[in-house]
């Protein structure tokens, strides 16, 4: 569509008319990062994000709890035609210094999905390492050996390197996990030429448990999101184990309660598999959040719950918000 097409849409959108076409379908936004103004990276600026949330006050949207959303899927209740809900995954301080201070401004709920080895500084996820080393590479050629032993080998001209990054770190997710972070140290950081930091750089720097103590006084939700961010399905049963119910119980142990909300790292529909879902299950979970961008609905499984990212453009997050994608979707099925 045009983008004066797409800005008619959404005028028509702003009356209700796409609501009441598509009943019960509640968007679930995720945010990546709150970036700075000129940074040339992914992710809205605080800027952007302040605004999303002036326009769903001003429209009287509803903003849900996680507590607010199971209350409906548990009990069959219809999903609010003017709600929708944010998640922020991992928990680098930036999100929840900046992010979470925008929505106090509102009054507003945020949901955070926090992997706990970052919590308890032990470390920094190992794909925004592979991020690191590929802005911090002088190197103009690789030959890298993988995991599995595939050699991929990478340009590392400053005009592809962006592409190359993406590349490199979506073929990481389908390879061994297991010894993912030994590999960044062995491997791929000496490749580059980059020195592996000796302390967690200040832009990965995690938020620390009294940073989540005070979101969850704050009214916002805190989940686990696995001890380390390694893919799931690329996991041992062991492994899995050891991500899933370590990481539930370190945060029972700090926030003393029991979370029953879980996120699977990077959560596209390849990286978990059954077992991590019936895993969840017996530990007690109830609901589980994936990253396909689609809207939750009664009737779907609550532990593959579907998530939108948080659109960089404002008439793209008018689409989602106004249920005009809802229609799209609908008319494409
Ligand atoms: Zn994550």
């Amino acid at each position: 569509m045009s983008n004066w097409a797409i800005k008619c849409a959404n005028l028509v959108g702003e009356t209700g008319l796409y609501r009441l076409l598509c009943p019960g379908c509640l968007p679930v936004f995720m945010i990546h990062r709150i970036k700075e103004v000129d940074q040339p990276r992914e992710g809205v600026t605080a800027i952007q994000l302040r605004c999303y949330l002036q326009y769903l006050a001003k429209q009287g949207f509803k903003v849900l709890s996680m507590d607010e959303l199971w209350q409906h899927l548990s009990e069959g209740r219809k999903i609010p035609s003017k709600a929708v809900m944010f998640t922020i995954d991992d928990g680098f301080f930036h999100y929840q210094n900046v992010a979470a201070r925008i929505f106090d401004e509102f009054g507003f709920p945020l949901n955070f999905f926090v992997i706990t080895g970052m919590l308890d500084q032990k470390i920094w996820p190992w794909d925004h390492q592979v991020t690191y080393a590929f802005e911090h590479s002088a190197a103009s050629h690789a030959e890298i050996h993988f995991p599995s032993g595939v050699v991929y080998s990478v340009n590392l001209d400053k005009r592809d390197a962006v592409t190359t990054m993406r590349a490199v770190r979506s073929a990481l997710k389908t390879e061994p996990q297991g010894g993912i972070y030994g590999w960044m140290k062995a491997e791929l950081y000496p490749k580059l030429e980059v020195d592996f930091p000796s302390d967690i750089p200040e832009e990965y720097r995690p938020m620390s448990w009294d940073d989540a103590r005070s979101l969850r006084t704050r009214g916002h939700g805190v989940y686990p999101h696995t001890q380390s961010h390694r893919i799931l399905s690329m996991l041992s049963l062991a492994e899995k184990r050891e991500e899933i119910r370590g990481s539930l119980k370190r945060v029972v142990d700090e926030l003393a309660y029991i979370p029953q909300v879980f996120a699977y790292p990077t959560g596209r529909l390849g990286d978990y598999d059954g077992r991590d879902i019936e895993e969840l299950k017996q530990t007690g979970f109830s609901m589980a959040f994936n990253t396909v961008a689609a809207y939750v609905m009664q009737g779907q499984d609550h532990y593959q719950l579907p998530r939108f990212s948080l659109p960089e453009d404002s008439e793209d997050f008018l689409q989602i918000i106004n249920r005009f994608e809802a229609l799209k979707q609908t008319l494409r099925r």
